[in-house]
């Protein structure tokens, strides 16, 4: 790393204040506080040593014969401890990166075998499937509606449309449009399908 970010920067500018004039800045606690976002305890735990070393006046623990001794000392101690938490977040940033890459591949997946599917059944597992991934995805969906009859959110690119009347299919329920609906619901209740059951609600 090139640059101190400007929290962690501040802390070592208040330590070096404190080393140089034996007043502790006041808000020296919680800005040390502040850096444990930062996910590197162990800088934070060196943060808080030296001022607790400078508050019970062990300055000979630091040999520095400056001001910029000791500032030098701080940054590069800060630097040696930040390098291996660096490269774990760098490590995890990465890691992510590739869920995302395969969550994004299986999700299209799931889309180009939705272009194909023929049935309700298929279309409402695939629509399902899709929507347990599209948060892994790392890409944002929009929920542009939601469903008339239990109220679950529909994002159009998620969910597959409904072969008859267009409309976008439900993941919680199977509805589409209210017309459609009917014939789904018994189908999706009873698990199991009726091949008797009519295609659409007319036919009845
Ligand atoms: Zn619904
Ligand atoms: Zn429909």
């Amino acid at each position: 790393m090139d640059n101190i970010p400007l929290e962690d920067q501040l802390v070592i500018d208040e330590l070096v204040e404190f080393w140089q004039t034996n007043d502790e800045p006041r808000n020296l606690t919680a800005h040390i506080r502040g850096t444990l976002k930062q996910g590197c305890t162990s800088l934070t735990w060196f943060f808080a040593k030296v001022r607790d070393d400078l508050r019970t006046d062990k300055h000979s623990k630091y040999t520095a014969s400056s001001v910029f001794e000791f500032r030098q000392f701080l940054e590069v101690e800060y630097r040696r401890l930040y390098q291996p938490c660096a490269e774990r977040q760098q490590a995890e940033a990465q890691a992510k990166a590739e869920k995302e890459r395969r969550a994004r591949a299986d999700f299209d997946a799931l889309g180009k075998e939705m272009a194909k599917a023929t049935t309700r059944a298929e279309l409402v597992e695939l629509g399902r499937k899709r929507e347990k991934l599209a948060p892994y995805t790392g890409n944002k969906h929009v929920y542009e509606n939601v469903c008339w009859c239990c109220h679950s959110r529909i994002s159009s690119t998620i969910h597959a449309r409904c072969l008859d009347c267009g409309w976008y299919i439900c993941s919680s329920c199977g509805s589409c449009s209210h017309v459609c609906n009917k014939t789904y619901k018994s189908v999706f209740h009873d698990e199991a399908v009726d091949p008797f059951l009519p295609d659409f609600p007319d036919d009845i």
